[in-house]
């Protein structure tokens, strides 16, 4: 089986629309979370989602626009879109976003999804290999794909000298799966390691391969969507720099 393996798409339709259009056939999609906030497409984001079936997470973001997490754990630009994104999703996408969880374990693939990270699901950020490392013990299965950081990155976890190597995933590369690996595919509509394309993972469940990939999308197209929503105009200049 083949899975577009997608994180943390903001709200941002015409990257989602580039992904899925560039992505190579697959069978399923599975999705991280974070699916609004900062963007101005919320429910057609949602909605898109739904219609294609998507196993889906929730993200921190997410769980602020359905009003479940407080708008002061927010930065101000954040804050705003989050306060403006309550305001317009319509009852039945909220309470779709509300059925999500932050951690799913698929059984039959050996896999853990979790938003933010295994050890705490919706908040901490993998961001170096000290965090990597203390929640390699925290998931028992081979893989364990989050999202988040919107940092395409992999860790290793090589169990003879229990070292932890971490890689930033580049397009066109195979990732064997190692003994223990973290991937975290970057994000769809905000990415934030100064390449502004939207990223995306192709994995492959029989081939034991992932395949990170990036698409450039009609940035403009959102960049207008955000300044006709009234949201801060920081998150403009923000898509441009990928960052
Ligand atoms: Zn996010």
């Amino acid at each position: 089986m083949r899975v577009l393996l997608i994180s943390d798409i903001h709200a941002n339709l015409s990257a989602f629309h580039a992904v899925l259009n560039a992505a190579p056939a697959y069978d399923a999609i599975w999705c991280l979370g974070d699916v609004v906030g900062y963007g101005p497409k919320p429910n057609e984001c949602v909605s898109r989602l739904r219609e294609l079936n998507a196993v889906t997470l929730t993200g921190n973001h997410d769980q602020a626009a359905i009003g479940n997490v407080a708008l002061e754990h927010f930065r101000e630009n954040a804050r705003a879109a989050l306060a403006w994104t309550r305001t317009v999703l319509t009852p039945e996408n909220r309470a779709w976003l509300a059925a999500r969880q932050a951690t799913q374990l698929l059984y039959e693939f050996g896999i853990t999804l979790v938003h933010a990270s295994p050890r705490d699901p919706l908040w901490e950020y993998i961001e170096n290999v000290r965090i990597a490392r203390e929640n390699f013990s925290r998931f028992d299965t081979p893989l364990c794909f989050y999202g988040h950081t919107h940092q395409p990155t992999a860790f290793h976890f090589r169990q003879e000298d229990r070292v932890i190597a971490p890689n930033s995933l580049r397009a066109n590369l195979e990732y064997a799966v190692a003994p223990k690996l973290l991937l975290n595919p970057g994000s769809v509509g905000q990415p934030r390691d100064g390449d502004p394309r939207a990223a995306f993972a192709i994995y492959d469940t029989d081939a034991h391969s992932i395949m990170p990939a990036r698409v450039a999308y009609d940035i403009q197209q959102t960049q207008r969507e955000i300044l006709q929503a009234n949201l801060p105009a920081q998150l403009v200049a923000r898509l441009a720099a990928g960052e």
